[in-house]
Formats: C-alpha cells, sequence, structure tokens
C-alpha cells in the first residue's frame, strides 16, 4: 500500500475551473501525464481523455461530473477536484468549490475573461478560494496574454502577478519566459514536451520582460513591507527570495499568471510548479466549522465547534460526492477535514444519526484506484461501505461528534411525469431514480399522492435530459417522459389566526385536538417557520411536534394547484386538549386542517421560478435577441458591450425558457450563446395565473 505518508504541508487539494471550451480538460489531461499518470496522450476532440470518463461528457465534450484524481508532483501529493463547466450545473460547481483549497482558472488568451468565468470567478470569491490563472490558446492566433491579464484586474478585480510572458504568438509561439529566473523555457516537441529547457532570453523581448518583472516586482512590494524596502533600496531580488512571497500574495487573493498552450504541450510543468509553491496546503486554510448539540435531551443547545487539518484531532469528513460505479458499488467521495479515517472502522453519519462502517478506501486516479489502510486530515479519498452517506452528509468519530456546514444546493425548478416502459421495469426505476438522487442533491423524485406518477425534477431541461439518458444508459431502464413542467408554488396572502377543534366522539375512545395558530407569509425563499407560544401547558409539550407536522404535511399540497406551499410562519399561540381522547394524530389533524383554513381565510397566491438569462450575441443581432426576451416576459437588468459583441443580462420566467436553446440559434445564425441559472420566485402575474391553474 503506497503513498499515505505524505505530510499534510505536501498536499494540494484543487481544482480547474473555467468556461466551457478554454481548454479544462486538455489541461488537466496533460498533467496527468506528466506527472505520470496516464501512459498516453489523450485527446478531447476525439474523446479519450482520462477525465471524462462519463459518456455523456465524451459525447457532449463538456465535463459534468465532480470526480477527485490524484497525482504527484516533486513529492507533493495533488488532488484534482474536477468541476463542471456548464452552468445548469452551478450545483455541482459550487460543492466541489466548497471542499477545495484552491483552483487554477483556466483563460482562453483567445476569448479572454468570457462572462462564464466571471461567474466561477465570483463563486471563487464567496468561498475565500486562493487561486492562479493560466492562459490557454497562446498558439492560436489573436490570442492576447497581457489583455487576458488586464482584464482579470479590471473585471475580476484581483490583482495579478505575471509570472510569464509568451515569447512569440499565433503560429509563432514559441514557449514562456519565465519572469523569476529570467529565462526563456522551450518545450521540446518531440518528447510531447516532457522535456523543456531554460535559454537566455531573447534580444528583441529583454525589455518587454523587465518591464513585466518590474510590475511584479511592485504589485508584491504593496503586499510585503520587507521586499518594498529591499526593492527601494535597489536590491537584486532572487527567485527564491520571491517565492514565499507570491505564496504568502496568493493566499491574501493576488493571483499569480501563467500561460501556456495545453494542446501544444507547453506551459504545464511550470503551472504544476506553482501549484506546488503557491498554492495552500489543508493547513494554510481556516479550520472547518460545524455544530453540535450538549447537554441532556431536555435541554439541548445547539453549540459550534471547530476541526483543524490535524490527524490527532477527532474525525470530521464530508461526503461531496457520491457515484454508483458498476464494479466498487457505491462510492463516496470524502474530504477528511480533520482526524484519521481507517478501514474496517464505524463511524457516525452525524447527519442522519446512523452508524456507517467503512469497508474500503481508495485513492481515486483517472483511470485507477489504490487501495489504502488508512487516510488523515487534508485528504480526498473515496470510500465504499456506507450505506446511508449522501452527498452532503458528514462523517465523524461517534465520540465526538460534530456536523460539518452543509452544502447548499438550490431546489429544483422543473419537473416532468416519468413512467416505466413495462410494469416489470417499475422496482427498477425507483431503485436507479433513488441512486441518481443519492448522486444529485440537485434532482428530486416523488410519487405524486393524487395522479400516483412518479414526478422527477432538476435544475433545468439539460439536466433533465442528462439524467434521463443515464437512466436508460448506466440502470438500462426505458421509461417515458412527460413534458417539462414548471415547478410552482403557493403562499399565503395574508396573516390569519385560525381555531381548529378536531373532536370526534364515536363511543370508545375519542379524538380530541384543539388549536389556535396565527400564520403570516414570509419573506420569499425564507421557507417553512414553527414557533411554539403555547402558555401554561394548555397543549402539552409532547403533542407540540405532531402540530407541526400535520402543518408540514398540508403544506406540501397547496389549494390552487396542489402546489407545495412556501414562505410563511405559524405561530401557535393556544388551544386546549382532552386528558384521554388526545393524540399525536389528532393534533395533526387539527395543525393540518388548520393549515387550510388559513389559505381560504387569508388567500393563495401562485408563484413561479424567475431565471438570470446572459446571453452573449454578436452585435448585429442584438435588437432580436432584446425583443425576444420581452417577448417571453422578460426584463433586460444591463446590456454591456465587448468588442463586436453585446452581453444582454436579462430576468425571464422559467415558464417562457422552453426551447430557449432553438429560438436563439435561428434568431442569431446560431452565434449566440446563453446562461441560464435560477434567481428566485415571484408572484405568477395574475394574467398568467389561469392560464397555468387551467392545465391543474
Ligand atoms: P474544456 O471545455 O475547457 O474542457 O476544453 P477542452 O480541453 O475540451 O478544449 C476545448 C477545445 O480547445 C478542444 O478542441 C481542444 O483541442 C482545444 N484546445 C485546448 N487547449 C488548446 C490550446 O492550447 N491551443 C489550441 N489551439 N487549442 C486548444
Amino acid at each position: 500500500m503506497e503513498e499515505n505518508n505524505y505530510r499534510i504541508e505536501r498536499v494540494r487539494n484543487i481544482g480547474f475551473v473555467a468556461h466551457i471550451d478554454a481548454g479544462k480538460t486538455t489541461t488537466t489531461e496533460r498533467i496527468l501525464y506528466y506527472t505520470g499518470r496516464t501512459h498516453k496522450l489523450g485527446n478531447v476532440d476525439e474523446g479519450t481523455t482520462e477525465m471524462d470518463w462519463m459518456e455523456e461528457e465524451r459525447e457532449r465534450g463538456i465535463t459534468i461530473t465532480s470526480a477527485a484524481t490524484t497525482c504527484f508532483w516533486r513529492d507533493h501529493r495533488i488532488n484534482i477536484i474536477d468541476t463542471p463547466g456548464h452552468v445548469d450545473f452551478t450545483a455541482e460547481v459550487e460543492r466541489s468549490l466548497r471542499v477545495l483549497d484552491g483552483a487554477i482558472v483556466i483563460f482562453s488568451g483567445v476569448d479572454m475573461v468570457e462572462s462564464q468565468s466571471e461567474k466561477v470567478w465570483r463563486q471563487a470569491d464567496k468561498y475565500g478560494i486562493p487561486r492562479l490563472a493560466f492562459i490557454n490558446k497562446l498558439d492560436r492566433v489573436g490570442a492576447q496574454f497581457a489583455q487576458t491579464m488586464e482584464m482579470i484586474r479590471e473585471r475580476l478585480n484581483a490583482i495579478p502577478l505575471p509570472l510569464q510572458i509568451p515569447y512569440g504568438s499565433g503560429q509563432d509561439f514559441q514557449g514562456m519566459i519565465d519572469l523569476l529566473r529570467m529565462e526563456l523555457i522551450r518545450w521540446d516537441e518531440s518528447s510531447q514536451g516532457e522535456r523543456y529547457e531554460y535559454l537566455p532570453i531573447p534580444k528583441e523581448m529583454e525589455a518587454e520582460a523587465k518591464a513585466f518583472r518590474e510590475t511584479l516586482i511592485e504589485r508584491l512590494a504593496e503586499s510585503d513591507e520587507e521586499l518594498l524596502m529591499e526593492f527601494l533600496e535597489g536590491r537584486e531580488l532572487s527567485r527564491e527570495r520571491l517565492l514565499p512571497v507570491i505564496r504568502r500574495a496568493t493566499l491574501k487573493g493576488y493571483v499569480p499568471v501563467l500561460g501556456g498552450a495545453s494542446l501544444k504541450n507547453i506551459g504545464i510543468q511550470p503551472l504544476l510548479d506553482a501549484i506546488v509553491d503557491f498554492l495552500p496546503s489543508p493547513l494554510d486554510i481556516p479550520p472547518i466549522r460545524g455544530i453540535w448539540w450538549e447537554g441532556q435531551n431536555g435541554d439541548r443547545r445547539r453549540g459550534e465547534k471547530v476541526r483543524h487539518a490535524d490527524p490527532g484531532e477527532p474525525l470530521a469528513a464530508l461526503a461531496f460526492k457520491v457515484v454508483t460505479d458498476e464494479y466498487a458499488g457505491r462510492l463516496i467521495f470524502l474530504r477528511i477535514y480533520s482526524g484519521r479515517l481507517e478501514r474496517g472502522a464505524t463511524l457516525l453519519n452525524s447527519t442522519r444519526g446512523v452508524k456507517e462502517r467503512i469497508s474500503r478506501i481508495f485513492h481515486m486516479h483517472a483511470n485507477d484506484r489504490t487501495e489504502i489502510e488508512a487516510a488523515s486530515a487534508g485528504d480526498i479519498v473515496a470510500v465504499v461501505g456506507p450505506h446511508e452517506l449522501s452527498t452532503g452528509d458528514t462523517l465523524c468519530d461517534p465520540r465526538d461528534p460534530i456536523i460539518l456546514e452543509r452544502i447548499e444546493f438550490p431546489e429544483p425548478v422543473l419537473s416532468a411525469a416519468i413512467e416505466p416502459q413495462t410494469e416489470s421495469e417499475e422496482k427498477r426505476l425507483t431503485e436507479a431514480l433513488h441512486k441518481l438522487a443519492q448522486e444529485d442533491p440537485t434532482f428530486k423524485f416523488r410519487v405524486d399522492s393524487e395522479t400516483n406518477q412518479t414526478i422527477i425534477s432538476g435544475m433545468g431541461e439539460l439536466h433533465l435530459e442528462i439524467l434521463i439518458h443515464r437512466l436508460t444508459r448506466d440502470f438500462k431502464v426505458t421509461a417515458h417522459v412527460g413534458k417539462p413542467e414548471v415547478a410552482y408554488k403557493e403562499t399565503l396572502v395574508q396573516p390569519v389566526e385560525v381555531e381548529e377543534r378536531f373532536i370526534k366522539q364515536t363511543g370508545g375512545r375519542g379524538q380530541y385536538a384543539h388549536v389556535l395558530i396565527k400564520f403570516e407569509p414570509l419573506g420569499r425563499g425564507e421557507g417553512f417557520v414553527f414557533e411554539d407560544r403555547v402558555k401554561g401547558g394548555a397543549i402539552p409539550q409532547e403533542f407540540i411536534p405532531a402540530v407541526r407536522e400535520g402543518i408540514e404535511e398540508a403544506m406540501q399540497s397547496g389549494p390552487l394547484g396542489g402546489y407545495p406551499v412556501v414562505d410563511l410562519k405559524a405561530t401557535l399561540i393556544g388551544g386546549s386538549f382532552h386528558p384521554v381522547d388526545s393524540s399525536d394524530l389528532a393534533f395533526k389533524t387539527a395543525g393540518a386542517r388548520a393549515l387550510h383554513k388559513a389559505l381560504s381565510q387569508g388567500g393563495a397566491e401562485l408563484l413561479e421560478p424567475i431565471m438570470e438569462v446572459e446571453i452573449i450575441s454578436p452585435n448585429e443581432y442584438l435588437g432580436e435577441v432584446v425583443d425576444d426576451v420581452k417577448v417571453r416576459r422578460g426584463e433586460i437588468k444591463a446590456i454591456e458591450s465587448r468588442n463586436s459583441t453585446q452581453i444582454v443580462r436579462a430576468e425571464i420566467p422559467l415558464a417562457e425558457t422552453f426551447g430557449y436553446a432553438t429560438r436563439l440559434r435561428s434568431l442569431t445564425q446560431g452565434r449566440a450563446v446563453y446562461s441560464l441559472k435560477f434567481a428566485r420566485y415571484e408572484l405568477v402575474p395574475s394574467s398568467r395565473k389561469e392560464e397555468v391553474l387551467k392545465g391543474r
């Protein structure tokens, strides 16, 4: 059993993030090659790369899963967490950002800072992730290294630290000039870029290299007083002197910039060096926080706990991805934040309150895996064994439990009915849906209690399409899928106070529950809040959870169209009970009936999901694109012009986005691209409401 003795400061948990097509797959694949994990160079265009092991990704040429792969460079272990590029999978991006410590943002030197890279950049900002920038495709005609770097400063509000500049451009691109060594790096084509050499900087590049190095040192001096002094004194600053300063600056949010052409095998090894030299180890990031309950049953208080990246502390790990693997079964990817994880251990799944056994532990590589006996704080591994451990759950030492901050996922907004082709497939369909839902927290399914139909829901048309495709391919279930439907919701309009007596006397033991509840509307996205303000034991404590449950159950189906009811607060203010006839069931029924009453007295309204849309269109189609947005009840938020394109930011109700891809293609002769992301729920205008409800 190899390689699990890397000291924690020699571990890097990183991810590559990029706009689709910037070259993330190619770069990752080159990295796996040079670090010795794969034996031949793949090519995305032929569908043979190592990371894109899911067939969909091959077919679509995009990376949608979030597997982790381990490789080694300069005696460091680098765990690469794969991040998806398509915006329909924002949840996947967030989930992977949550468990990585540093990121490499890849830009295409031709397309520069695309609005999608901007989005990913902001997400990384949100999690405070230190990052490097790699400007790729410098071999393409029109590639702009300096401009891209400038855009990182202007549009992304970061301070770029140029570590290299390109030598030559387009067809004539020959290598990178290293500004720390002040040497030219040239790669040897015949060795597939495996060999490279340092040469003197060509005369004609000397001035430019000096100028960029000056910029680098000035920016570093801003971040480091000692360096500033040495700089002002005119001292010679060696590479060894600068490396630790750059590292500290990177951890503070400065962004080292490197470049190359992954496809031409140029620039990869210095990028690996930069990952090791500048990106944080698990020791460099803040300790993780979580919660647990203290005290006895009657008086349990929520307390905060902190765990450090220390193998000596009790175990805390977060499951960030579940994959159903044909051979291994359920494979769960874990980020270990503290303690040690050992094979055979029985641990607590604190999120669900169940014990789980670890039967095997692996380091995953792109196309094989290494079984290990144990892993410690800071590492990323895959395990087999736990049955109930799902994405977002915490696994911890049962003697010192903790629940780590959950990863937040948006609720699915689009649903469709699904039906197996034959009755015999019904059980398999349900099993497959269970597995898919465990893997992907933004995918849900349920059985409609009225129609008995199975309803699946996800984040958009493409998301559902991919899931359905997986059903057929991976689970061999053929199913008929209905028209996708918007996940409408219902909510209360006005505050009301309702009294509900649920009393039944039919000889023998009867039923008795009496509640007085105040219902109030809450703001969008605030969900459901229940408060107990019953005084003097008018309702015994033991029945109060039942009232809450009754309300929650009734909220699953609203009065307008049977849509879930959201955003309201229920305050239980009074009631009464009967010493013999009162029961949980009676109070539950009373709670449910109270909610129905409240919605009929206070009124119910329909809510619909609103999507944020960003369209990048050539100038000449701007008029058509904008008009079309308006026809879709859309609201233009901003139009930004960039070179020969326009970026339109708008909000459109999800209901009006069906078939948008096709429409946009025909409006702009296929030259515009767009992305769609859930923003929030809003009231459906009354003119639309009837139409929506007519269909129910
Ligand atoms: P991803 O969508 O970010 O994963 O990008 P890919 O790695 O799939 O690359 C997208 C396309 O750009 C593919 O056709 C690659 O062959 C091409 N590509 C990637 N890197 C380079 C590069 O350095 N130079 C050129 N000319 N093409 C590249």
